[in-house]
């Protein structure tokens, strides 16, 4: 199955609500941590007290941790644009992630386009995407499986642009799970380890550079993310 992304209002939406929310919530939450700790500092607390406090202290860091990443998330900060070498871009985030995918025993392969022109991005932002898209692979590709990265030129609704396609031979995505993937906090992953916040940054970041992501999914054999991003400047 496969769903297409381009611009979507809903998102926009929930990031606001998300904004203020987390925004209420880490007043209280500091006050929660301060004296949590507080009453840790003291030295006449019985052990199972000081366990069941720990743990509130614990959690409640995890709390934050989400606030956090929600803010960051909801932060949609302003591009800064260079000339880049996509194929070069692409190169960099691989590796990073070659020592993890050495690690999984999944071989991370990248074949790049040779004929591309320099584009507008944002490098930090750019990268951010690419290596969320890299590390959701690993996670959902077991040992001996595959992940390929490819460029070509490609051009959507007659606009000139790349396409960085990221295809993985993992578990797949069931097809109810396929529209939700790009909300905020929508995880399959084990609590603690996804926040549920990857593809909703990285589909930010790449409708502000005019570009798109699609997806491409069959349960049991694999996935792969397509991203789009135009040639010409990109406004914000
Ligand atoms: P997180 O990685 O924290 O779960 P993301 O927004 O990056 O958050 O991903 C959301 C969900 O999309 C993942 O939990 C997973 O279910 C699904 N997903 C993303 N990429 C892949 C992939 N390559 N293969 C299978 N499932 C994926």
């Amino acid at each position: 199955s496969e769903i297409r992304l381009i611009q979507s209002e809903k998102q926009a939406s929930v990031g606001k609500l998300a904004a203020g929310v987390a925004h209420e919530i880490n007043n209280p939450l500091t006050a929660v941590l301060t004296f949590t700790h507080m009453i840790l500092r003291r030295t006449d607390l019985p052990g199972e007290v000081r366990s069941d406090l720990e743990t509130v202290a614990s959690q409640t860091e995890r709390v934050r941790k989400i606030v956090k990443s929600l803010l960051d998330f909801s932060r949609q900060s302003a591009l800064t644009p260079e000339s880049l070498d996509v194929n070069g871009l692409i190169q960099e985030s691989v590796k990073l992630l070659e020592n993890q995918a050495l690690i999984k025993g999944v071989s991370l392969s990248f074949r790049g386009d040779d004929n591309l022109p320099l584009f507008t991005l944002d490098h930090n932002q750019c990268q951010s995407v690419l290596i969320n898209m890299i590390i959701n692979a690993l996670d959902a590709t077991p040992s001996g499986g595959k992940i390929s990265i490819q460029t070509k030129r490609a051009s959507l609704e007659n606009a000139n642009g790349v396409e960085i396609k990221i295809s993985d031979t993992g578990t797949g995505i069931a097809s109810e799970h396929m529209d939700k993937l790009f909300d905020p906090f929508f995880t399959t992953k084990e609590v603690g380890k996804g926040t549920g916040l990857g593809l909703a940054v990285s589909a930010g970041i790449i409708q502000r550079h005019g570009g798109s992501i699609s997806v491409n999914s069959t349960l049991g054999e694999g996935t792969a993310f397509t991203i789009w991003l135009p040639m010409a400047d990109n406004p914000e």
